[in-house]
């Protein structure tokens, strides 16, 4: 089965994804392979280097990300150019993924985990949408704390994504990561037992 897990920024999607790999799922992190796209030798840099200058390549050949960083977050534009290159090799990589897991063990529980999947209309990729879930107020709180944030830059990044309510009316599944580790354990444990291991 595959299925997209996702949330608001600091709803708890890395300590779901960790309770779900435990449990023998394989997860492909969009975050990570964001991260991997823009590796030298990578097509997606070389178009990057070519749209916004060759200066953005650093002596080793890897990105320089904070000049790019710097360009993008003035200009929305620019933004819309980096995001028409980097968005669609991050998916190809994925699915590239997450289908060559798919094929090796047809029965095993592969996981899309995509922090912005509605924002950015993936869900007809998976077969359903697992979503983890606190309230707002809450994931401000996590947030300031890991991340060592005002409240104010807290609750902006927050409001950058869509309402996690919204988020919440839109799963086919809930991990409420509102309580201890060990209640959201309970419920990953749940949702495998139901969906996973019963699977014909
Ligand atoms: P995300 O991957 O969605 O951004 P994380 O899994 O990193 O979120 O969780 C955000 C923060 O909240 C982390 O510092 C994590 O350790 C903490 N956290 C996650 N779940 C709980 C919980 N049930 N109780 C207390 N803290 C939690």
């Amino acid at each position: 089965m595959i299925i997209g897990l996702t949330g608001g920024i600091a709803s708890g999607k890395s300590t779901v994804s960790e309770m779900l790999i435990d449990l023998g799922a394989k997860v492909v992190d969009a975050d990570a392979v964001a991260r991997e796209i823009v590796l030298p030798g990578e097509p997606a840099l070389e178009a990057i280097a070519s749209l916004f200058g060759q200066a953005l390549l650093q002596e080793d050949g890897s990105l320089n990300r904070s000049a790019l960083g710097a360009i993008v977050f003035k200009d929305a534009n620019a933004l819309r150019d980096l995001e028409a290159i980097t968005h669609p090799a991050i998916r190809k990589r994925m699915q590239e993924r997450i289908h060559r897991y798919a094929e090796q063990d047809p029965k095993q529980l592969v996981v899309g985990d995509v922090p912005l999947l509605f924002e950015t209309k993936q869900e007809h990729l998976y077969e359903g949408i697992l979503v983890v879930y606190v309230p707002a107020k809450l994931q401000i709180e996590r947030l300031m704390k890991r991340n060592g944030m005002t409240q104010e830059e807290a609750k902006r990044r927050v409001s950058l994504q869509l309402d996690i309510e919204e988020k919440r009316k839109r799963g086919n599944w809930i991990i409420d990561n509102s309580g201890s580790l060990d209640d959201t354990k309970k419920q990953v444990l749940q949702f495998w037992e139901s969906q996973v291991r019963e699977r014909p």
